[in-house]
């Protein structure tokens, strides 16, 4: 069987034959870390976001959305904390000439022993069949407890490092761990060193420094700024949300991994002002509430975990991922995070203006505080492609590959296909399509044989595929042939709509 990194690049060699992603800048050899969407990418996508945006917006009566411009002023991110602290750890293997994330270096130390003990967990459970206690065996086995004491002194450590911002205790962390570099396999590594994740640009066509503007390494803080004004505007009472979608930008360091990480990427984010001392209890509803949106898409529980971060964001007083089973392991896909007043107490403190809410039912007024849920646009793609990503034996002994996505996701809901390319055939097929097209994005198509056809729909994700053959222009139905079961069923051609309908309606 295929191991997981044999899926991955199978994965990524679909999605650009399919036209679902392609690398920037193709002809030119691609530019790093950053990607464009497809004919069918650029539907799923749109999918997506309308799929959040139906949850979050149109769903609560409270929350409503926004657009803001990625330029802002410069003194917001001053205000936030990110000119002066959104950074990563970097350090440069000498050898290689290699640069790494220093603290990604200790958790992919940390994963590997996390995987022994994985090992020993499913070779006791072999040994022990039916008999065997998981939890106790975690618990008591000398062998897993070892490998865990030391996960946790790696885990502490780079913790107690990142917190006083103790770069040479970092560096001095991954010499005690002697990690060595994946690609050189030398420990001759350079000074750790804080980079800033922020591009920036220059504002008009002067190059002085208060022109420099720096591209929003995140939507969240538009919403921010906007706080007064959409409080105002739209009468919003405590608690309210405000949910948007949009580009962000970040320098990455190491940007590999496909779609994972990106230079540029979209973010869902939605900010929800609470009375404070309210806040923990709105996280965990929070928490629970998006956990039930990934689920409501089908994908099976076990593929979703919570990861609470051990080490908090300056702003935050509580802070958890959801942590997706990517095939590259388990990796965050969104995060909820309990940010306090920290945003708008240092924006009313930066720009001059109050920046307050009146509490008619307290009778007082407060900075409310902020619980964000940010999810990223581009890692729910990958993750609804690869648990998507199907390969099949068929009956015959033929191989298939098919997207199992969600039908209310697929980039086209339903193809028309003629039989054949004559006796009237293509002109009732099209006759179809123009009522159907109206209502759902579909396709027409004409070109080889049917069951090549079918294997094409199948590779792109559309859940019906609608034949139309002789029978058809006698008595006005035709077949209908659903992805996943591959069941064809005969039905009237007035029944089309109420079937694609249902199949992909919340
Ligand atoms: P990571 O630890 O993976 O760098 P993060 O904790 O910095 O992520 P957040 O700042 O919480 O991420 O951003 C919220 C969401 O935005 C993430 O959960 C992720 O889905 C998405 N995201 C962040 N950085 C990137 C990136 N470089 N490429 C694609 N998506 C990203």
């Amino acid at each position: 069987m295929a191991n997981n990194e044999d899926i991955f690049k199978k994965i990524i060699s679909h999605a650009k034959e399919y036209g679902f992603v392609f690398p920037s800048s193709d002809i030119y050899d691609g530019l790093s870390a950053v990607y464009d969407y497809g004919e069918y990418g650029v539907e799923l996508k749109n999918n997506i976001k309308n799929y959040w945006w139906r949850a979050m917006v149109q769903n609560h009566e409270n929350i409503v959305g926004l657009d803001s411009a990625i330029f802002m002023h410069p003194t917001i991110w001053k205000a936030s904390g990110h000119v002066d602290a959104f950074s990563d750890p970097m350090i440069d293997n000498r050898d290689s000439k290699k640069r790494y994330r220093a603290d990604v270096l200790v958790e992919d130390y940390v994963a590997k022993i996390e995987e022994k003990i994985n090992k020993e967990v499913e070779k006791a459970k072999k040994r022990f069949g039916d008999a065997f206690n998981e939890a106790q065996f975690r618990a008591t086995n000398p062998r897993v407890l070892e490998h865990q004491a030391k996960m946790d002194e790696a885990n502490t450590r780079l913790n107690n490092c990142l917190n006083e911002n103790d770069l040479a205790g970092v560096k001095k962390l991954i010499e005690d761990l002697e990690i060595v570099c994946p690609v050189s396999g030398s420990r001759n590594w350079t000074e750790v060193r804080q980079f800033n994740l922020m591009f920036s640009t220059q504002l008009g066509s002067l190059s002085e420094e208060t022109n420099t503007i720096y591209l929003r390494p995140e939507t969240a803080q538009g919403i921010f700024v906007n706080f007064l004004n959409v409080q105002k505007s739209g009468r919003m009472k405590v608690p309210f949300g405000i949910a948007q979608i949009g580009k962000a930008f970040r320098n990455e360091i190491v940007a590999r991994q496909f779609i994972f990480r990106m230079r540029e990427f979209e973010q869902m984010e939605m900010q929800f002002f609470v009375r404070p001392g309210t806040e923990l209890e709105w996280f965990e509803k929070w928490k629970a509430e998006r956990l039930q949106w990934h689920l409501s898409l089908g994908t099976a529980p076990e593929n979703f975990r919570f990861h609470p971060h051990d080490k908090l964001a300056h702003y935050a007083n509580a802070a958890c991922d959801i942590e997706f089973k990517f095939p590259i392991g388990f990796k965050e896909l969104e995060g909820i995070h309990s940010r306090t007043d920290f945003d708008l107490t240092a924006h009313q403190k930066y720009s001059g203006r109050k920046i307050q809410y009146f509490d008619p039912e307290l009778n007082e007024s407060y900075i409310p505080y902020v619980i964000e849920t940010s999810i990223g646009l581009d890692r729910t793609f990958l993750a609804i492609l690869s648990n998507a990503y199907t390969e099949e034996v068929l009956e015959d002994g033929s191989e298939r590959v098919v997207l199992k996505i969600p039908p209310v996701l697929a980039p086209i809901k339903a193809t028309v296909l003629p039989l054949i390319k004559k006796d009237g055939l293509p002109e009732k097929a099209r006759e179809i399509m123009d009522v159907l097209k109206v209502d759902f994005m579909c396709q027409y198509d004409e070109k080889d044989a049917i069951g090549r056809r079918y294997r094409r729909q199948d590779a792109i994700g559309t859940p019906y595929c609608i034949t139309v053959d002789h029978q058809t222009l006698q008595d006005n139905t035709v077949t209908i042939r659903e992805r996943d079961s591959m069941l064809q069923e005969r039905v009237p051609i007035d029944s089309l709509t109420e079937i694609i309908r249902k199949k992909i309606s919340i």
